[in-house]
């Protein structure tokens, strides 16, 4: 299968960052969302961080110039028909994945394949919305996507070989290093990530130490770049919440139940970096 046309659905935190690393990559992409105004600010910021590379000696300013004139936006869905390869990061609400990925299994030929970045939804679900779910797959990335190098592909039991070793090639071109993970409750990631930031807040909330002194745990003795809870405050209190509100169902492991303490300040407004005042003040 070859991929050469990206389109890329939302032109959001994730969306536009996706953009960024394909079309710096080669490949043609269309960005998409629901108006011109968000497709707008999408490549906007695609060009402010194409800028801040050459600023910083990253990129030249030819590979600049290359990368924009392979983006172009798009408000119409009938655009991305011809798309080898639809990556999808629209908000994490699986009704509006599965309705947008319906609308294209009607106007992509046969052979695009369909991923999606949710970051914690059930990728075979979503996958029911098509005919053929075996052209589905899970590209989980990290945000800032330009920055991050991880790639979490995550296959459900239909997801065809040839869409996998298609996606493998594109995120090795893309310059991200990929782990195959398969369709469990948040992944390898977000499972491992969320139960030990709820560890985290119940430590917090038992007067184990403080949100430093636990943060400087992991970053100084497991060398973790950031800790638990500096990183919650950074993915934002509310996200996590109701991440590990799922996981905690999904998995029925009490363990990623947010504790009290995370409830009583996301009811307070405390949602970390994003409003100021997390476990830190910002
Ligand atoms: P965002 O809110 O920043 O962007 C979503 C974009 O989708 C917006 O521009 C919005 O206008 C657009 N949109 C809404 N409805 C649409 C529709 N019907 N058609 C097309 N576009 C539509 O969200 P985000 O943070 O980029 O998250 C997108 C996905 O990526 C979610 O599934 C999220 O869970 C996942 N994700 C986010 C992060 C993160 O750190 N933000 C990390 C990994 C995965």
């Amino acid at each position: 299968m070859s991929v050469e046309h990206i389109a890329i659905l939302g032109a959001g935190t994730m969306g536009h960052g996706i953009a960024h690393v394909s079309a710096l990559a080669g490949y043609r992409v269309s960005l998409y969302d629901i108006d011109d105004g968000r497709v707008s600010a999408g490549l906007k910021k695609v060009r402010g961080n194409l800028e801040k590379g050459v600023e910083k000696g990253k990129l030249t300013a030819e590979a600049r110039d290359e990368a924009l004139a392979l983006i172009s936006g798009t408000s119409a869905l009938a655009d991305l028909a011809p798309a080898d390869l639809v990556i999808e990061a629209v908000p994490e609400r699986i009704e509006l994945k599965q309705a947008l990925f319906r609308d294209l299994d009607a106007l992509c030929g046969p052979a695009t394949i369909f991923a999606t970045n949710t970051s914690s939804l059930s990728i075979a679900r979503i996958a029911a919305a098509l005919r053929d779910p075996s052209r589905m797959i899970g590209t989980h990335f990290f945000n800032p996507v330009h920055i991050m190098t991880l790639l979490e592909v995550v296959v459900h039991p239909g997801t065809r070989e040839d869409v996998r070793a298609a996606v493998l090639e594109y995120g090795t071109r893309i310059g991200k290093e990929c782990i195959v993970v398969n369709d469990a409750p948040g992944f390898a990631t977000s499972r491992l990530g969320v139960c030990l930031g709820m560890e985290a807040i119940r430590m917090v909330e038992q007067g184990v130490a403080s949100p430093e002194d636990i943060d400087k745990a992991m970053s100084l003795g497991y060398r973790h770049p950031v800790g638990p809870l500096r990183l919650t405050d950074m993915v934002g209190l509310d996200v996590r919440m109701s991440i590990g509100e799922y996981l905690a169902r999904e998995l029925n492991n009490p363990a990623f139940e947010p504790p009290q303490l995370m409830r009583r300040m996301v009811a307070e407004g405390k949602l970390g970096q994003k409003s100021g005042q997390g476990f830190y003040r910002w």
